[in-house]
């Protein structure tokens, strides 16, 4: 009998890594590094230093070797090794959420901006996701009070764990909600949002990776993609004080559309559009008279 050919975890990386680009894939050696230092339990780094040499246990190379093929099939990293980084954070992401992208950390650093002068600030997130938007804020505003509102309470389940994760649960209180209707009439500084936006029309062209993955509810905004941001800019009128800043996040082709909408209620001033790291037009502003 020929004894099965033992691998180093070193060689079980250069090999998947070339095998994957082979296949086409966007980023091969990241996605081989990134799956078997979770199939190892290990950091990335330790692949090429301390245990770059020891041979791989089945048990990692079956691990490895499930998480590859989902990987092939399209499944996003993220959701294969279960966290994303977010704002300097790492986030528990599960398929009930949308995976933290680096252009919602420019509605974080907007609001931060912003609320550095207010001393006891209420922040409310609407369709908090994975609570990335509430607990970097939280995190970042000691004093901050923050409503994480979102409709399904599975994505609530995985918000509250990051909020536990980060320390910032006793300050974030969740409520699953359409929008604002379990609340009563509260008001706040800050509404901050990342809502579904993707047109309806579009949601077929997405990558796969995103379209057969991220939940529908938060992608899908509807015709134009202005379901929710229509009923998210007239309700936030009713629960900004006076004085107090909407911020959501948009696609860039939204842009003169979402402006020219907020341009329609007479509560809101406009400001500018907040660009994101690409450049696009990414989170619009407006101030409650
Ligand atoms: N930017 C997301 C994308 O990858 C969409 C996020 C959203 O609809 N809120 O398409």
């Amino acid at each position: 009998m020929v004894a099965e050919q033992t691998w180093s975890l070193g060689a079980l990386l250069d090999w998947t890594a070339k095998h994957l680009a082979q296949k086409g894939m966007e980023f091969p050696r990241l996605d081989a590094e990134v799956l078997l230092a979770h199939a190892a339990g290990c950091k990335r780094i330790d692949l090429y230093g301390i245990r770059h040499a020891e041979v791989a246990s089945p048990q990692t190379r079956q691990k490895y070797r499930d998480l590859i093929r989902r990987r092939m099939e399209g499944c996003p990293v993220a959701y294969l090794v279960g966290r994303k980084e977010f704002f300097g954070l790492e986030f528990e992401v599960t398929p009930a959420v949308l995976i933290p992208r680096p252009d919602s950390e420019h509605v974080v650093m907007e609001c931060l901006g912003l609320a550095k002068a207010v001393e006891l600030v209420h922040i409310a997130d609407i369709g908090a996701g994975s609570g990335n938007l509430a607990v970097a804020l939280a995190k970042q505003l000691p004093k901050a009070q923050v409503t994480a509102i979102d409709a399904s309470p599975d994505a609530l389940a995985v918000a509250r764990k990051n909020a536990d994760k980060h320390g910032v649960a006793e300050r974030i209180r969740f409520v699953q909600s359409d929008l604002f209707a379990a609340l009563e009439n509260e008001q706040f500084d800050f509404i901050v949002s990342n809502p579904p936006y993707v047109a309806s029309e579009e949601m077929s062209k997405l990558p796969p990776g995103v379209r057969d993955y991220e939940p529908k509810s938060a992608l899908d905004g509807g015709p134009g993609g202005f379901a929710v941001f229509d009923r998210l800019i007239d309700a936030a009128r009713q629960h900004l004080s006076s004085g107090a800043y909407l911020l959501v996040e948009i696609g860039a082709p939204q842009e003169e559309q979402a402006r020219a909408r907020i341009s329609g209620f007479a509560e809101y001033e406009l400001a500018p559009t907040i660009h994101d790291y690409s450049g696009h037009p990414r989170v619009l502003k407006a101030r409650k008279k």
